[in-house]
């Protein structure tokens, strides 16, 4: 899994399981554009990667903006001239029963971590398609495959994604570019930190491995997908659960 010199975008790169993809890439060699909403954060993570060697850039968006994810990609060019793998892990939750479920936060949730996926990809795919080459994985849930009280929105968010990212692998094959998923089950970061004491507990019970995921363990997948090694790999998705979903 060597990235050497590839150029690598993270969306939500500045904390949680995007840091962790950028960080596990920069050792690797891979120079880093860490794009998040907080341009300020995305600033300062850019700056602690860059003490592994490699070249980094921080980008703020917002990627439900087509025009802030038009800007970026500017940007992108203009400083390395190509991009080379696009990693779309940008995402929120606002959970809630169906019933008690306010509009605004399905459609917050629709429009971050699905329309954001369509964005990014869509302006991805404009550039690897000239260059016949790329790599896009996004990063979806295992929730997407099982449903989840209370994460109607966010479920149906992480399917889309899958689906979408099965769709574009078809478009693109031809052109050298590939589009995989990877699904996260319960990982330890911020996002899920935030939960009940009793959930985390009762969430363990079904894992079969007996531990919550690491933000490594999504990381070293997500390199896998997107090395220069794995052309051959398209449209799929590679869970890492610990055994939650098979
Ligand atoms: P996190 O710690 O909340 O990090 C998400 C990052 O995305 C944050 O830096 C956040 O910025 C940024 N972000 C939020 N909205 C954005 C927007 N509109 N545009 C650009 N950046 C935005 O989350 P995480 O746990 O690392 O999750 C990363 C991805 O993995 C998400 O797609 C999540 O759904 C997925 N996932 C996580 C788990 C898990 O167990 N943690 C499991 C399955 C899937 P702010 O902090 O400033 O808002």
């Amino acid at each position: 899994m060597d990235l050497k010199d590839q150029v690598v975008l993270v969306t939500g790169g500045a904390r949680g399981i995007g840091r962790a993809i950028a960080e596990n890439f920069a050792k690797r060699g891979a120079h880093l554009v860490i794009a998040d909403i907080s341009l300020s954060s995305a600033e300062e993570t850019a700056r602690e990667i860059s003490a592994a060697g490699v070249r980094t850039l921080a980008v703020g968006l917002d990627v439900s903006k087509s025009n802030d994810v038009a800007a970026a990609f500017e940007k992108i060019m203009k400083d390395f001239g190509r991009i080379d793998v696009v990693i779309n892990n940008a995402g929120i939750t606002k959970d809630g029963l169906i019933l008690r479920m306010k509009e605004e936060d399905w459609d917050a949730v629709i429009s971050i971590n699905l329309k954001g996926v369509f964005l990014c990809s869509k302006e991805a795919v404009k550039l690897m398609v000239k260059q016949r080459y790329g790599r896009i994985v996004n990063i979806a849930s295992v929730v997407a495959f099982m449903g989840n009280p209370g994460q109607a929105n966010y479920s149906a968010s992480k399917a889309g994604i899958v689906g979408l990212t099965k769709t574009i692998a078809k478009e693109y094959a031809s052109r050298g570019v590939t589009v995989n998923a990877v699904a996260p089950g319960f990982i330890a970061t911020a996002m899920t930190d935030a939960l009940p004491d009793n959930i985390r507990q009762e969430m363990l019970k079904s894992i079969p491995v007996g531990t919550f995921g690491t933000v490594d363990d999504v990381a070293n997948a997500v390199a896998f997908l997107a090395s220069p090694d794995n052309g051959y790999i398209t449209g799929q998705v590679i869970h890492v659960n610990g055994g939650m979903y098979m």
